[in-house]
């Protein structure tokens, strides 16, 4: 994997710099609730300025789909990434000329009817405002749009320190790792992962499948599983899934035991089964203890672990308690040296900051859909066009 870096776009005095950055920050009330985007668009603004460039900082906000939503104006985002840079930051429309600041945020780029269809007199637009580009979000690059995509074709183009360190993270992870390579893969449902699933077993050496997606499993094994979460249609897929890590070689560790309630409510009763104890009238709801010692030892001996996904409802206590252990198991292997860490997609960077470990593991990736095509293997447009 080779790609531009800010290095190679050479001296930049009094030339400007469009940069895609991610800005699509949770608010509530006019406040930013999270400044996670904002940071990490700092070190690639400084690397920059550096350089001498001027910054017009390109990102979308929402989906407004090609109109005007008043709602979804990036304007409101300005005073807190101000704030986050402790510098001033301008902010222009769409067809306004650019002054002489040093930072300006453009409006959101998806009020523009050509972003998402990568139109390319849209890119054109764009490219008029600026003599290079770098795109920082790897969070939107699994889309082709004029400002992740387009734009990389028709100017000087670059990785920003942002998609730099992630990408770095990412080749570690399933690229060239040390292996052995363990991956995690929970969250709600097969149908939703089973790309990630497929391409997994021919990288990885051992593959933890948890969450409501490990219920679909034991139910394709035959297993007795009550009123949880499960997609019966997707039985044959999970044998396939099976069959083919065996032929590649890959380990699949299903629950062993499991956490189950009546209900699906915070505090609701429950108590551990065995795999073929569960009754009708009960949902599991979180992997067991059984499972996460024995989950503990394939870590133990793991050089690399990948996650994705919960082992369990981690919203609801006490059925985040097999995400939590694991999580924790995880971060002291990685203080203590012996495992790399790699971790991304929405629900898991919430399940692993509520488990208080984030800040312990290697990478965190902020991305959602991007890290999951990541996963599935496929190629990223916005990544492919830095090469
Ligand atoms: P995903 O978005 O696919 O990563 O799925 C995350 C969701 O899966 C979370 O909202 C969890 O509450 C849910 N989940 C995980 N395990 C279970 C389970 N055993 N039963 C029901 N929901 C679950």
């Amino acid at each position: 994997m080779s790609f531009r870096t800010i290095e190679d776009l050479g001296n930049l005095t009094g030339k400007r710099a469009l940069v895609r950055v991610d800005l699509n920050v949770p608010m509530q009330d006019g406040a930013v609730t999270d400044t996670t985007r904002l940071t990490a668009t700092k070190d690639t603004i400084d690397s920059l300025k550096a350089a001498g460039a001027k910054i017009v900082l390109l990102a979308h906000f929402g989906r407004p789909k090609g109109e005007r939503v008043e709602s979804m104006s990036l304007k409101q985002v300005v005073p807190a990434l101000a704030d986050v840079l402790g510098e001033p930051v301008a902010f222009r429309d769409h067809g306004e000329a650019l002054g002489d600041e040093t930072i300006t945020v453009l409006e959101n780029t998806r009020y523009l009817p050509g972003e998402e269809k990568n139109d390319p007199e849209t890119v054109a637009a764009f490219a008029a405002l600026g003599d290079v580009y770098v795109n920082d979000a790897f969070s939107a690059a699994h889309r082709a749009h004029a400002s992740t995509e387009g734009l990389a074709k028709v100017l000087p183009a670059a990785a920003g320190r942002t998609m730099q360190a992630e990408l770095s993270a990412l080749e570690a992870a399933l690229g060239n790792p040390e292996r052995p390579v363990v991956a995690v893969v929970g969250g709600a449902k097969v149908s939703s992962k089973i790309a990630v699933l497929t391409h997994l077993v021919e990288k990885v050496d051992h593959l933890i499948i948890g969450g409501g997606m490990a219920n679909t499993f034991l139910f394709a094994g035959g297993y007795p599983i009550g009123k949880s979460l499960c997609e019966a249609e997707m039985a044959d897929t999970a044998r396939e899934t099976l069959k083919r890590a065996e032929t590649a070689g890959c380990s699949i560790h299903l629950p062993k035991d499991g956490v189950a309630a009546k209900e699906f409510a915070a505090g609701a009763a429950n108590r551990v089964v065995g795999l073929d104890d569960i009754a009708d009238d009960e949902m599991i709801l979180d992997a067991g203890p059984a499972t996460v010692e024995g989950l503990g030892t394939v870590l133990d001996s793991a050089k690399t672990l990948v996650w994705n996904g919960p082992m369990g409802a981690f919203e609801i206590e006490p059925f985040n308690a097999a995400t939590n252990a694991l999580a924790q198991k995880a971060a002291d292997l990685t203080q203590a040296g012996s495992l790399k860490t790699i971790a991304g997609g929405g629900d898991t960077v919430a399940a692993l900051s509520a488990a208080n470990v984030a800040q312990h593991f290697s990478h965190i990736s902020t991305a959602g859909g991007a890290f999951l095509e990541w996963m599935e293997g496929r190629e990223l447009p916005g990544v492919a066009a830095l090469s």
